[in-house]
């Protein structure tokens, strides 16, 4: 594989100033109460980007003060549904009209594709927020058939004030994933980008502020997550948390709001996602779906396939294609539209996938292809294939978060079905296969939130995506994501003047 050259990006594309470092409450750009800032680094080369505002759990306070008075008295949950919407319509614009300057806040602040930033991820930031604005004049409740002589029916109430804490593998979308949503039911909310990652958020502030969303309903708290994070989780004036990271986080999380004021709380965790290869699947697609699978977003996305279970009939054939192909992926400067995986988020997450793969060694796993860092600078990672691979492995059991495929070999159906289920995950499964019943039979077997049959990562808004088991709960995307931002409130009447009424 190709390491391209680091540094060279100015030729792709010109890196501008960066604007955006300061906390944004109430609809200003202010320092933290500390005055502490933090360095965000560029993971190409490991140098500091910029240094932003460390938000901690006073900045918390204020921003959930500008929450809840535009919450409680302010005119977002107020306006009519149509009305948000079409301030929503405005912002998704804004976002078109800068499309570059955000996609390069992503390349590198995290180390992303500038490509796919330009042409899929910001685009389609856009794209949620313009859905949930269609959804928000469309929120009904019920009219209800009671037993007795009354009258009932249900309105459909935004839940109140939002804590959003979000991962930095996907900062454009995670962060319009659980904005849109909660923007169109009426909700206020505070938001708290991950500490590797905050550049865009708060460029995204300030084109909140530029469409006409009133002050106060979306601020954004740049900081760590012990500090601001724990903060936010704990919060008694706060409604309700979205959260998406890691499992350990997630648990602490709903710690923090079950031991405070008992806040709904919804979690997207991790994953060891299988993808399921059968006999009668076409080989070069099957491992071009496998390559995909794991190393799309250098490995580091939560339904990555990073078990991939192939059955014994091409076995044999599919791991050469796969050594073959791996080794033709190049690796290198995200700005270079010839290059498939950047450099990993920063200095942490390499060591840690690095430390993974010398443990997959220690364990007795065959490395197919790759296993090493690449570059002489940054992050990066040569695209890496164990195979001899035994479910109870720590490779096979953990989710490493990186370009490392576990590849295992099966006979039958059921027992890829068993071992796919063998995780204490449930986030997504794929399954390679012409045979109607065999991808029937799978897909219902597989205890995990999205199942994808010859096809992977198909997301898409109005799909909703989430975790089963260890993996969480709640659903982002699709209408299930605006009922977690809305909840019902029962009205009663009596039809006759009854005595006992
Ligand atoms: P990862 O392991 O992928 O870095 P994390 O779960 O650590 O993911 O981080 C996801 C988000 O959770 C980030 O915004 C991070 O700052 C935040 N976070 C980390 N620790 C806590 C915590 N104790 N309470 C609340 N949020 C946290």
């Amino acid at each position: 594989m190709a390491v391209q050259s680091n540094g060279s990006s100015e030729s792709f594309v010109k890196i501008p100033e960066i604007k955006f470092k300061k906390l944004f409450i109430n609809g200003e750009f202010v320092d933290s109460i500390s005055g502490k800032t933090f360095e965000t680094i560029d993971p190409r080369t490991g140098e500091v980007i910029a240094r932003i505002a460390e938000g901690d759990k006073e900045d918390v306070d204020l921003a959930v003060k500008a929450a809840r008075d535009a919450f409680d008295h302010g005119p977002w949950p107020r306006l009519s549904g149509y009305a948000r919407g079409r301030i929503m319509m405005k912002f998704a614009d804004l976002i078109d009209e800068n499309v570059q300057e955000l996609a390069i806040l992503d390349t590198i602040d995290a180390g992303k594709l500038f490509d796919s930033g330009k042409t899929v991820d910001i685009p389609s930031a856009a794209g949620t927020l313009r859905y949930y604005a269609g959804a928000a004049d469309k929120i009904h409740g019920e009219t209800l058939k009671m037993s007795r002589e009354l009258q009932a029916y249900t309105l459909l109430e935004p839940i109140g004030v939002v804590g959003h804490i979000i991962p930095w593998n996907f900062p454009s979308l995670m962060f319009f994933m659980k904005v849109s949503p909660a923007l169109a039911a009426g909700c206020t909310m505070v938001v708290k980008p991950a500490e590797q990652t905050p550049l865009s958020a708060l460029y995204y502030a300030h084109l909140a502020k530029l469409a006409g969303i009133p002050d106060g309903v979306i601020n954004v708290i740049t900081g760590f997550g012990h500090a601001a994070g724990a903060a936010i989780s704990s919060h008694m004036d706060i409604d309700k948390v979205s959260f998406t990271g890691s499992t350990e986080v997630g648990r602490l999380v709903m710690q923090a709001a079950a031991t405070s004021n008992l806040k709904s709380v919804s979690l997207e965790l991790g994953g060891k996602s299988p993808l399921i290869i059968f006999n009668d699947a076409d080989v070069d697609k099957a491992v071009d779906l496998a390559l995909l699978g794991i190393l799309y977003n250098k490995g580091e996305i939560c339904v990555a396939s990073s078990r991939v279970f192939v059955q014994e009939g091409i076995y044999d054939k599919f791991v050469n294609k796969l050594a073959d192909k791996a080794k033709t992926w190049v690796v290198g400067d995200p700005f270079d539209p010839s290059v498939r995986q950047g450099p990993q988020v920063d200095k942490k997450q390499f060591d840690k996938i690095l430390s993974y793969i010398e443990h997959g060694k220690r364990e007795g796993a065959t490395l197919l292809t790759g296993g090493k860092p690449c570059g002489e600078k940054g992050y990066f990672i040569e695209p890496t294939v164990f195979v001899d691979v035994m479910d109870n492995m720590v490779i096979a059991k953990d989710e490493i978060f990186g370009p490392v495929m576990s590849l295992m070999k099966f006979k039958t159906i059921n027992e890829a079905i068993e071992r796919a289920n063998g995780t204490r995950y449930g986030l997504a499964a794929g399954i390679v296969t012409n045979d109607l019943n065999v991808a029937n039979t799978v897909s219902r077997s597989i205890r995990a939130g999205v199942i994808w049959i010859n096809c992977y990562f198909a997301f898409d808004r109005d799909c909703p995506y989430g975790g089963y088991k260890m993996s969480g709960f709640g659903r982002d995307f699709g209408l299930d994501a605006l009922h977690k931002y809305l909840q019902t409130k029962s009205v009663v009447t009596p039809i006759y003047n009854s005595p006992w009424l």
